[in-house]
């Protein structure tokens, strides 16, 4: 069967629980790894440098776009983010299942590059929660919130072109899903083109040297 990874997009609004369900999967399995994302987003407080974002400045991040180093990127609410190549290419190759979490727009142009990627879309229960969730974290001002509300209302009429969506009501269920999702993909045709005409070749020679007797 194919060894290589899984790449898994992760998309959801605030107070979906994403971040969530991401940690207990790379807390509890070995099979992932999660991309660190390059973004022109000022870090919040507590975030570090190569472990939740790669910071940026504009023109730092408009060569990285002229280099080629980005998978995809978007900007979302007024910063640029996108995902570095090289670590995703690698991490696939040597058999990871790779995580991006990541917006709609960037999601739906990697499916271009990747059409074994698996698009995930996690909801929380409630559209009150998204809002809620936003403002008691604290870092955002009313005004971003409202745009972020307002990008919200945008990226669910972009749903319907994911692959799975997720309603995160019990964590537990939640990442265990998640797991059996990726486990699925592992086996799905598609992915295992190569190992089928294997045993096509495989089943001619058995075919063919049983009639030579
Ligand atoms: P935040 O500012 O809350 O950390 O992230 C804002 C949005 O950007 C979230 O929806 C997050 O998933 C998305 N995002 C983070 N990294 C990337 C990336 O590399 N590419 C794209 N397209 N979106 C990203």
């Amino acid at each position: 069967m194919d060894n290589t990874g899984v790449l898994i997009i992760l998309s959801g609004f605030a107070g979906s629980g994403k971040g969530t369900i991401i940690r207990e999967l790379l807390g509890r399995y070995d099979n992932y790894a999660l991309s660190v994302s390059a973004t022109t987003r000022s870090p919040r407080e507590g975030e570090e440098e190569g472990v939740h974002y790669f910071f940026k400045t504009e023109d730092e991040f408009k060569q990285m776009i002229a280099k080629g180093e980005l998978l995809e990127y978007a900007n979302y609410v007024g910063n640029y983010y996108g995902t570095p190549r090289e670590y995703v290419k690698q991490q696939l190759a040597s058999g990871k299942d790779v995580i991006l979490e990541i917006e709609t727009e960037g999601a739906l142009n990697i499916k271009r590059e990747y059409p074994d990627a698996i698009l995930v879309f996690v909801m929380p229960p409630s559209v009150e929660e998204i809002h809620n969730r936003l403002l008691r974290r604290g870092t955002e001002t009313e005004e971003i919130i409202e745009k972020r509300m307002q990008k919200a209302g945008f990226e669910i009429t972009v749903v319907d072109r994911y692959d799975y969506l997720m309603v995160n009501d019990v964590l537990e269920e939640s990442v265990e899903l998640f797991n059996s999702i990726v486990k699925c993909q592992h086996m799905a045709v598609s992915r295992n083109r190569d190992y089928i005409e294997d045993k096509k070749r495989e089943f001619e020679e058995y075919l063919s040297a049983k009639k030579e007797k």
